[in-house]
């Protein structure tokens, strides 16, 4: 089994190490050609915590918004954190223009303010369990359609779904020891 890492920007790296953990290959995606070489033979997509404004753009810059999401909606698994997240929203609240804009949910950037922008809590994900979650300027999912499944909610706000193929956090799994929440993502993706 093959996972892509978008590594346009922000923390892909520490992907990689969770992945290597579970002793699954991964490759860097860093440009169109990398995704058509590797398209094939991907079992699924991760799209890392940044900037996503700055994603967006890279992705559109270099043509592989519409091939990432062609790949999406044909069932290729995808695993969305923090800013990935925002990447894969229909809709972002005060802002005209979504990304990916795959998932049927609606998001709210740096909606923790600046008190409680980063934080580390620890909660229950279904499917998962109890786990670390580090958040870092994260979204909120402010509400989501009838065909999203809500995993994770902190502080009465919804921060893990799942919507078939698609799976989202607003903190970043990447960045604490715990693998489970990749291992379920394994899973979507055998
Ligand atoms: N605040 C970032 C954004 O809006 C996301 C933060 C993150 O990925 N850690 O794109």
């Amino acid at each position: 089994m093959k996972i892509g890492i978008l590594a346009l920007q922000g923390a892909f790296v520490e992907h990689e190490k969770v992945l290597a953990k579970l002793g699954v290959e991964s490759v860097e995606l860093r440009n169109l050609e990398d995704f058509q070489q590797y398209r094939s033979s991907l079992s699924g997509l991760i799209l890392p915590g940044g900037e996503s404004t700055t994603m967006g753009k890279l992705l559109r810059d270099q043509d592989m918004l519409l091939p990432i999401r062609e790949a999406i909606l044909s069932g290729l698994p995808v695993f969305g954190t923090c800013a990935g997240l925002i990447l894969l929203a229909k809709e972002i609240t005060s802002q005209e223009e979504s990304h990916i804009a795959t998932m049927d949910i609606v998001v709210e950037r740096n909606a923790y303010g600046r008190q409680l922008g980063s934080f580390y809590t620890e909660a229950d994900c279904k499917g998962v369990g109890k786990i670390p979650m580090t958040f870092i300027r994260g979204p909120i999912i402010s509400s989501v359609g009838e065909d999203v499944e809500v995993l994770a909610i902190v502080n009465n706000q919804i921060v893990a779904a799942q919507e078939k193929n698609m799976l989202v956090t607003s903190f970043h799994p990447e960045l604490t020891d715990d693998i489970r929440l990749h291992e379920y993502f394994i899973n979507m993706c055998n």
